[in-house]
């Protein structure tokens, strides 16, 4: 299955609705393909290795919003934090305080996730319940004032079994709830769920996802 404007075009309309942002996932894909739904008022791409990234920063419209959706190593957090949009990754207080430093010196306040473990497969990355209450009420999350959380991400266990997705994306959404009613009442941009794939998205946003990431749907599948 190729990209076709008709699949973006129709992705954006189901997105409409609740006004849910697209992030089209480009990892792996050349420079022409990007461009070419650039060229149609894409603006938002997501990425995962960083070298792949940085190259791409580097040679493409310098309007584009760049996510990192994938697991991120403290010591390449410095190659991004120049120019990243949003973190999606934000999965352990380590990567985050390395990112508040890197932003720090780069002079910015960069956005970031809380990814959270909800699928079933034993990934080894992604707070869980515990970790993200325990590292948001540690006195020195509040000394990280260059680095600001908007909200959470989290995968789905890759399945056909739908009600198990439900189950997951459910999950994501009531660890939203909670962190916003206790810590994020207030701050009006604690507002996204980064939740939903080519495989699983129309769930998500059934279950208020905010933003989904899609890449096979509009890039064809990747080899
Ligand atoms: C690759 C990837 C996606 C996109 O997956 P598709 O199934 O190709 O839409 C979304 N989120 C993350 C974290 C990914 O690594």
């Amino acid at each position: 299955m190729a990209s076709s404007a008709n699949t973006y075009q129709t992705i954006l309309s189901e997105l409409d609705a609740q006004e849910a942002t697209l992030v089209a996932v480009s990892k792996t894909k050349p420079n022409p393909a990007i461009l070419g739904l650039y060229e149609q008022g894409q603006r938002d791409f997501g990425e995962n290795r960083v070298q792949e990234l940085t190259d791409k920063f580097e040679s493409l419209p310098k309007d584009i919003r760049w996510h990192f959706i994938g697991h991120l190593q403290t010591n390449k957090v410095k190659y991004l934090a120049p120019f990243i949009h949003l973190l999606h990754a934000g999965d352990s207080p380590r990567v985050l305080r390395e990112l508040n430093k890197q932003a720090a010196r780069n002079e910015r306040i960069i956005d970031f996730l809380f990814q959270f473990k909800i699928a079933e497969e034993d990934t080894k990355y992604g707070f869980d319940w515990e970790q993200a209450v325990a590292f948001l009420e540690d006195s020195s999350f509040q000394e990280l004032s260059n680095i600001r959380p908007v909200g959470v991400m989290g995968m789905a266990t890759f399945t056909e079994n739908n009600a198990q997705i439900r189950q997951e994306f459910t999950q994501l959404r009531t660890f939203f709830d909670q962190l916003k009613n206790r810590y994020f009442a207030q701050a009006n941009y604690f507002r996204e769920i980064s939740m939903g794939m080519s495989g699983d998205y129309p769930i998500a946003l059934e279950l208020g996802s905010t933003m989904v990431r899609i890449g096979t749907l509009l890039f064809g599948p990747r080899s």
